[in-house]
């Protein structure tokens, strides 16, 4: 039965190993500190009662506020099935399979290289210098053959580090005519005197990734946006598919760009930036831990002594962390997220119990 199906399928998605999220990954927790969503959900209400009509592809209102939201123009905004609709779409657009390439840095976000595999173009991996996280912009000049679009998560995931303005511009610079760069500003609410969305009016071949699953405490209703230039996003907008944005989502993604809607995420920004900052605190105090990277966003990089058994540990008691272990420059490294303070201070709690035994 089985082989009667499995010589079918693309040898490149044969091997596949698909995204590990943290919903496929798992665990029976009761503090979640493992996919950088919000810890606090923000409640909206719909009054809209039919749906036997299809929705706007790109729906105007959406759009409006969005704009409103960012400084953009309505035409420089494409709203996409998440952010990592974007990533998907910018790879359809532009990369021909077997011939055109992608450069990603990492330690970084999987889902760019994933994106990329899925569709068999090429990977061209230009680490960031450990620790520092800085990119290898000569690294990146000397690699630029057959490249179409470089995707550089800003802050980044899972370090939290920001990269420097300057070597984004340089970035532009050198990639002026011959690449895309696509900068993930998945995080950047946390951090938003860091996002290049002025750049868009000098640079016609920068992207920006921006999403409402973060900040927004809205992971669940899968929407995000690509900011570019027309052009761009014109090109984009011939890819994506006819009906991508849910009326339900259309609406309540509507209701959180409003200006009271904005306020209270910003307040919340500020709260989880003020949790961090005490967790950081608290973890410099520990034994157990090695090494804290700075971060920018509503996550921090730890690296632990002992990190198997407390990430096991923890999962134990239900708090789920995510194991970093694997990627390149970070062993024994794992990613906390960060939740209320009550949470933050059940993680410390735990931690401590763990560093005396
Ligand atoms: C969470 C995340 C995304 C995905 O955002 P969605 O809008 O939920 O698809 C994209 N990029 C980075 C770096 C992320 O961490």
């Amino acid at each position: 039965m089985k082989d009667s199906i499995i010589h079918l399928v693309r040898s490149n998605i044969k091997n596949l190993k698909p995204y590990q999220s943290a919903r496929r990954i798992g665990g029976n927790g009761n503090i979640w500190l493992n996919a950088n969503e919000c810890p606090i959900p923000s409640l909206f209400r719909t009054n809209i009662e039919s749906f036997n009509r299809y929705p706007e592809c790109q729906p105007k209102n959406l759009i409006l506020s969005y704009s409103e939201y960012v400084g953009l123009l309505s035409n420089q905004i494409l709203v996409t099935r998440g952010a990592d609709e974007g990533i998907e779409l910018l790879i359809k657009a532009f990369c021909n399979p077997e011939k055109d390439a992608i450069i990603c840095c990492p330690p970084t976000y999987d889902m760019y290289a994933l994106n990329a595999k899925i569709s068999n173009v090429e990977i061209k991996e230009i680490p960031t210098f450990k620790n520092t996280w800085k990119i290898d912009l000569e690294n990146i000049q000397r690699n630029l053959n057959k490249v179409k679009l470089i995707y550089i998560c800003n802050p980044n995931n899972p370090t939290g580090n920001i990269i420097l303005r300057k070597d984004i511009i340089n970035l532009l610079k050198i990639t002026l005519g011959c690449a895309l760069v696509v900068i993930d500003e998945a995080y950047i609410e946390f951090s938003s005197e860091n996002s290049m969305v002025s750049c868009l009016k000098n640079y016609p071949h920068l992207i920006i990734l921006r999403t409402l699953s973060k900040a927004f405490s809205l992971a669940g209703i899968r929407c995000g946006f690509t900011l570019a230039n027309k052009e761009i996003i014109d090109i984009l907008n011939k890819v994506i598919s006819p009906y991508p944005i849910a009326t339900i989502v259309a609406d309540i993604a509507i209701q959180s760009l409003s200006k009271n809607a904005i306020k209270i995420m910003k307040d919340r920004v500020l709260k989880l930036n003020l949790n961090r900052n005490w967790l950081i605190n608290e973890l410099k105090q520990i034994s157990l831990v090695k090494k804290i990277y700075n971060s920018h966003a509503n996550y921090v990089l730890v690296k632990f002594h002992m990190f198997e058994k407390i990430f096991q540990k923890l999962w134990e008691k239900g708090i789920i962390l995510r194991n970093q272990h694997h990627k390149m420059h970070l062993k024994e490294c794992l990613r906390i997220s960060i939740g209320s303070h009550v949470e933050c201070s059940r993680f410390i709690e735990e931690i401590k119990i763990l560093s005396k035994l």
